[in-house]
């Protein structure tokens, strides 16, 4: 399938007190036509702020430094913000954790996403309603005419998301940006949601950029992962790969942290340490800080991210084009 969305050797930094501090090192992906990946990595890895680069909704205190972004063809480099909003048009939706901050509490939500069709197609206010509809059944929703008018406040949370994803995909996007969409719901109502953005990519051909911190969620929904880890990609390989043969030191011990049938009953496994802030971030590996496989070049040179012969990319001094060596 054809490129849809490449990032090229991109840097974002925070600028603090007349200082910057690079958020985002080096990142370069791709993601296809129709294609669902996700992006892994614990809180401050740089996930978040990876989609709203994509979307241009950067905060003020927040720049690219370095290289670009493309999306469907449209080009968006350092120092250009300001054009991106319109010029990635509604090529790209997103849907956020907490979707009463996406709503309007004052407006029936049906009417939402009917006003989102009114505001970006060429349809009369009769159709937008009839789109909004079709689109809140499609996403599994019932007693949709009484549905549609009522206020967001009156709907579940499983609900809510259902509602997001409508309005999310009426326009058509090419790409949706999923940022922790079923962390805050309950594991029953999680795996509906999950089931759902996988068939809503079935029928609609939308390609899915899939954010979380947990892998467990990633694997249900995803063809492919790369993994994030203080602003870096550390690794990018299909899910299948990165499940079976985690080649980053940082991946594995991910893995090891996911609770699974075979390790019930036993304590779960956590990663010890933390990411280092913006702040305290120098040079050498970025997980050289807590990783168990650390030697002397991981605390003074940055890895490469190192591509292998099957493609999975991994930032590792242990790999040698894609081998393990030493
Ligand atoms: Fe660990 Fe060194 Fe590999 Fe970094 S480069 S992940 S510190 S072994
Ligand atoms: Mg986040």
């Amino acid at each position: 399938a054809n490129t849809l969305l490449a990032i090229d050797e991109l840097d974002v930094a925070f600028t603090i007190g007349g200082k910057q501090y690079p958020a985002l090192r080096q990142l370069s992906f791709e993601v296809r036509e129709k294609e669902r990946v996700g992006i892994v990595g614990e809180s401050g890895c740089g996930k978040s702020l990876t989609s709203l680069s994509v979307m241009g909704l950067l905060p003020e205190s927040a720049a690219i430094t370095r290289g670009q972004i493309s999306l469907a063809g449209k080009t968006l480099s350092a120092g250009l913000r300001e054009e991106w909003h319109s010029t990635r048009g509604r090529q790209v939706a997103m849907i956020f954790q907490d979707p009463m901050t996406a709503l309007n509490p004052l407006m029936p939500v049906g009417k939402q996403i009917a006003e989102m069709a009114l505001t970006h197609l060429a349809v009369t206010r009769k159709e937008a309603k009839q789109m909004a509809l079709e689109m809140m059944a499609k996403v599994g929703l019932s007693r949709i005419e009484q549905l549609y008018g009522e206020y967001p406040h009156r709907l579940s949370g499983g609900m809510m998301q259902r509602m997001m994803i409508a309005m999310a995909l009426i326009c058509q996007p090419k790409l949706l940006i999923a940022d922790e969409p079923t962390t805050a719901l309950d594991v029953t109502i999680q795996a509906q949601i999950l089931a759902l953005l996988r068939e809503m990519n079935r029928s609609t051909g939308t390609a899915m950029l899939f954010i979380s911190h947990d892998l467990g969620v990633i694997r249900e929904v995803c063809e492919r992962v790369i993994v994030m880890y203080a602003g870096f990609i550390v690794e990018d390989a299909p899910v299948q790969d990165i499940l079976e043969n985690p080649k980053h030191p940082y991946t594995a011990a991910l893995l090891q942290a996911l609770p699974s049938v075979e390790k019930r009953g036993q304590a779960l496994y956590t990663i010890p340490g933390r990411v280092p802030p913006l702040t305290e971030r120098g040079g050498g590996c970025p997980f050289a800080g807590r990783c168990p496989r650390a030697f002397g070049i991981c605390h003074t040179i940055t890895p490469e991210l190192d591509t292998g012969m099957d493609g999975h990319r991994v930032r590792c001094h242990l790999y040698v084009e894609g081998r393990l060596c030493g």
